[in-house]
């Protein structure tokens, strides 16, 4: 599944192709994902390209005529065909840009999004947009913003930093990643941890996903970034996946447990 470092990357390839660009025209294929693709979206027809950003997991493309709000799901990539060239199966929607290539969404399982707005009020109005907490790499997370908000949290740490609320786009491999990084075991309760503890954890979060930006993200099943490239985070990942391998710091096998459902990795002697 595209995680916050995918979608990044995603966002800052198709960026340039984007920026400036009219789009000449829409095409969908008819069939829902997450919900279906309404037809606001031909209110686009003619905008010229502002800015291309992203929050959390969407990325969001500001035009002259309204808003196009777009999330990869569970196994969506984004691709820039030449014009003319064919589609694929799986392919579900399109922006066709004067002069310049294609931008088309493939997506196998159907979980993304692609939705218009016609404005930032409108956007910001939108409930998945509206109750996001801070962007991991922006000023507005920091140690003191993340003790605030892990305070009343009783439940399990790994958890806590996977809530939306909290900080964005911290998913289940950066979860663990992150924690292994600042030496905190995943089961502890949010609460427990101390302000010193917080800002180990703050820039262990920014470190690792600022590095799997830079690594063009962490593939697993179906994430390719829209040049085609697969990214190469997955060589560096010290305890995800890692089960019953030495720990990189100090040779014990890594563990690891089910937290709110989801697979946990650490290292019963590094992460206290
Ligand atoms: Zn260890």
């Amino acid at each position: 599944m595209p995680e916050l470092p995918e979608v990044e990357v995603t966002m800052q390839e198709i960026s340039p192709l984007l920026m400036g660009a009219t789009i000449e025209g829409v095409w969908s294929s008819g069939k829902d994902l997450r919900e279906p693709i309404g037809p606001g979206v031909m209110a686009l027809v003619g905008a010229r390209v502002l800015r291309v950003s992203r929050r959390a997991k969407f990325i969001v493309v500001e035009t002259s005529q309204g808003i196009l709000l777009m999330h990869l799901g569970m196994s969506g990539h984004m691709r820039m065909p030449g014009r003319g060239e064919e589609r694929e199966r799986h392919d579900h929607f399109e922006l066709q840009l004067k002069d310049r290539h294609s931008l088309r969404l493939n997506d196998t399982r159907r979980f993304g999004l692609v939705r218009y707005f016609r404005d930032l009020g409108e956007l910001g109005a939108y409930p998945a947009f509206a109750a996001l907490g801070p962007e991991p790499l922006g000023e507005g997370f920091t140690p003191r913003t993340l003790h605030a908000a892990l305070r009343r949290r009783h439940l399990p740490i790994k958890q806590a930093i996977m809530d939306s609320k909290v900080v964005v786009g911290v998913g289940n491999i950066y979860a663990s990643e992150s924690l292994f990084a600042a030496r905190l075991d995943p089961r502890r309760p949010a609460s427990s941890l101390t302000p010193i503890e917080c800002g180990r954890l703050c820039a262990a979060i920014k470190r690792i996903l600022a590095e799997a930006i830079r690594n063009n993200g962490t593939t697993f099943d179906s994430f390719s970034d829209a040049l085609g490239d697969i990214g190469h985070y997955v060589e560096q990942l010290r305890v995800y996946g890692r089960r019953g391998r030495a720990c990189p710091n100090c040779g014990r096998a890594i563990e690891s447990v089910t937290l709110g459902g989801r697979s946990t990795f650490f290292c019963p002697a590094c992460q206290r």
